[in-house]
């Protein structure tokens, strides 16, 4: 009987971010391969003493899938540990469709996005009743060329909360997306590094104008979250739209509302 491949999320960082279901299954692994350029070693502390662990930092796509199939032959659970949510540029179909041509099975466990994290980290919300109820999730063209009709500007153009992976080296290409879709320069933009990592995150606030002088100085160069949202700075606002939810008017499936309100 071959073992399963759990593509497990491991979270953004802060290895008490992996879900309770990921880290059983760290538990119970024969074989942990783990993408050491994002997830930090330690992520793989709740593995047993006689697990293979093997980092896939300088391993091709086909040596990884090849390793993760002869895992499978030796051991029941063979976990492959991504950062953050498996199914965000996680390379995830590239590597389950030699495992499915080769009869094996795999499942995923998802994970905590770093776009969350980055949120979290700064306290700010990605949505807000009548600012923005819409995050895209995207990036800006690199050696990945962006589809047609997903440019940064044309989705800036809704207005939406954007939260921007793998661009902070481009952020040039950011802010001018965002002018020629037509947002203010003093328009707030957030970037976090490392959101979640104990001791090394690195929150930066700034505006459409300053944000890429105010990162050059913080020196942020790779491994940060690039958010730009009318919602940023919602705390610190006089007026804010109430969220129906809790509002005492507001009736719903688990609570009616107050009648004199
Ligand atoms: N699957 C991951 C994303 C992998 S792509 C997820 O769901 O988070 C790698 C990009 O994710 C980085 O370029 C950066 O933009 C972002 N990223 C990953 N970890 C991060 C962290 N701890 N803090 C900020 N950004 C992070």
């Amino acid at each position: 009987m071959p073992g399963r491949v759990w593509f497990v999320g491991a979270g953004p960082g802060d290895p008490d971010l992996i879900t309770v279901k990921g880290r059983d299954l760290l538990a119970q692994a024969g074989a942990i391969l783990f993408a050491g350029s994002l997830v930090d070693r330690t992520a793989t502390r709740f593995a047993p003493p006689d697990c293979v662990i093997r980092d896939s930092k300088d391993m091709t796509l086909e040596e990884m899938t090849a390793w993760l199939i002869e895992q499978c032959g030796r051991c029941e659970t063979v976990v492959r540990l991504q950062t953050g949510d498996p199914g965000l540029y996680g390379a995830l179909i590239e590597m389950t469709r030699p495992l499915t041509a080769a009869g094996i099975e795999w499942q995923v466990v998802p994970g905590v996005s770093s776009a969350m994290a980055a949120a979290a980290a700064a306290a700010e919300t990605l949505t807000l009743p009548e600012v923005t109820q819409t995050v895209i999730l995207t990036r800006v063209a690199g050696r990945t060329p962006m589809p047609p009709g997903e440019d940064l500007e044309s989705l800036a153009a809704h207005k939406t909360t954007l939260c921007i992976f793998l661009s902070i080296t481009l952020l040039h290409d950011v802010q001018q997306a965002l002018r020629a879709a037509g947002w203010d320069e003093d328009a707030p933009i957030l970037v976090v590094q490392k959101a979640s990592w104990p001791g090394a995150e690195k929150i930066i606030r700034g505006t459409l104008a300053d944000i890429k002088k105010k990162c050059q100085a913080e020196k942020i160069g790779s491994q940060a979250m690039i958010i730009a949202s009318p919602t940023l700075g919602a705390a610190d606002w006089p007026d804010l739209a109430r969220s129906k939810l809790y509002d005492p008017t507001f009736t719903h499936r688990f609570r009616k509302a107050a009648a004199n309100e």
